[in-house]
């Protein structure tokens, strides 16, 4: 099989001349008891034709499958085996039938590793060929959904805005007002990714990027704040500086904010530790007060256990978050 270059950006090449909408008839010889697979095209097999047509020729041992054939089973009977009789004849029924009856029980060839797979390993695609299943399989289906969609599932993605909205009520009164015209002026009027011009009086078109999330715990502060645009901004959301700018970005905004660059270039998000956990914690509950307590302790407790923070609560707050 020759692979064709490709330049797409799953990074991962098709292979040619796999035919996307064919489908496969996957049978286990009766003789050697291996599995075969029979290309046949776009077309589904009808059952009492295939029953009444069909020489399949075992590709290891030989062994012709077929209603003319003598069944090779050695524990079966004379008059079972024989292919004149009725019991044989009805056993060829129901091989074919097995084969081709059912879409469920046809075979399709994966267009991206190239196996032939029983149907049930293929998502569905409307109007698809007649199996209408998808032309890659689900093992590569996987692989290519988490090059072009790493955005997590949808479960991730609560917890995620979960910790978020968490981190953004402990850090409340952590946060310092940021003068928006001296960040226009340090960021020279220009969003930081894009070099874009940028105007203060439109408001819609930038944002402030949180550069350490308030996600890790970082609070809003001068030297943690940068101008983008809005599209630049959201493309960061609430992600580690590193994985969003370059090298020479990350050593250019270190230079303007005064931030440190090492934590900055980290390839991997800290927590930051030097806030009052307890004085966060208190001012959680309290602003909490009224809404679903219970709810809010259980995921105030799951962000403090996974930070690792338990150990700089008191003991007065950590018997209110039952740790
Ligand atoms: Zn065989
Ligand atoms: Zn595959």
């Amino acid at each position: 099989m020759t692979r064709r270059k490709t330049t797409n950006k799953t990074g991962l090449s098709r292979i040619d001349g796999i035919k996307v909408h064919d489908a496969w008839i996957g049978y286990i010889c009766l003789s050697c008891e291996v599995l075969n697979n029979i290309h046949i095209g776009d077309k589904l097999l009808d059952p009492q034709e295939t029953y009444e047509n069909a020489i399949w020729e075992c590709e290891w041992c030989d062994y012709v499958h077929s209603k003319d054939s003598d069944l090779p089973f050695d524990n079966w009977s004379d008059d079972f085996k024989d292919s004149e009789s009725l019991q044989a004849q009805r056993f060829w029924q129901g091989f074919f039938r097995i084969a081709t009856e059912n879409r469920e029980s046809y075979w399709k060839q994966c267009n991206a590793c190239s196996r032939i797979q029983p149907f049930y390993s293929f998502s569905k695609h409307s109007g698809w060929g007649p199996l209408e299943r998808q032309m890659e399989c689900r093992a590569c289906k996987g692989a290519i959904n988490a090059v072009l969609n790493p955005l997590r599932t949808a479960e991730q993605h609560h917890e995620s805005s979960v910790r978020r909205r968490i981190a953004d009520l402990l850090l409340e009164g952590e946060n310092e007002t940021i003068d928006i015209k001296d960040l226009f002026k340090r960021f020279d009027n220009k969003c930081f990714k894009t070099r874009k011009v940028l105007k203060i009086e439109e408001r819609g078109t930038w944002a402030i990027d949180h550069i350490l999330p308030s996600k890790f715990l970082y609070p809003l502060k001068k030297s943690n704040a940068a101008l983008l645009s809005s599209e630049a901004n959201s493309n960061k959301r609430d992600g580690w500086p590193s994985k969003f700018y370059t090298n020479n970005e990350l050593i250019a905004l270190a230079k303007i904010t005064g931030a440190d660059l090492t934590l900055l270039a980290s390839k991997t998000p800290i927590i930051n530790l030097n806030i009052d956990v307890n004085k966060c914690v208190e001012r959680y509950l309290k602003v909490r007060e009224k809404s679903d307590l219970a709810k809010r302790i259980s995921e105030l407790k799951k962000i403090i256990i996974s930070y690792d923070l338990q150990n700089q609560l008191s003991s007065k707050n950590k018997k209110i978050l039952g740790l």
